[in-house]
């Protein structure tokens, strides 16, 4: 199944996001207190919706759109969608990311 890849949000600067520090959006995926604070934000974000689209149907680390990268994962699963594995090291700067399929 072909998935059509949605574009990445236009950041309009009402980005619930644009004041927090990057680093709140790539806890630990076993951290669920920051999990949680990540997902608090988004919760308030007018771009939560093309922003867990775009993360969706791409391979990216972190939290996007109120979604962690396990949540998407089980969302893809359910929904049939391509599986988009992220392959991360430990340094969000270098993070590499690779599709499946
Ligand atoms: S949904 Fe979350 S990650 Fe996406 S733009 Fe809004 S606050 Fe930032």
């Amino acid at each position: 199944m072909s998935t059509v890849l949605v574009a990445f949000p236009e950041l309009d600067g009402t980005q619930a996001c644009r004041d927090s520090d990057p680093e709140l959006f790539f806890p630990n995926p076993s951290d669920a207190a920051g999990l949680a604070k990540a997902k608090a934000v988004c919760a308030t974000c007018p771009l939560l919706r093309p922003c867990a689209a775009y993360a969706l149907t791409h391979a990216v680390a972190g939290v996007w759109g109120g979604t962690s990268e396990s949540d998407r994962q089980r969302l893809q699963r359910r929904h049939g969608m391509p599986q988009r594995v992220v392959w991360s090291s430990p340094s969000a700067s270098t993070r590499q990311e690779e599709a499946t399929s």
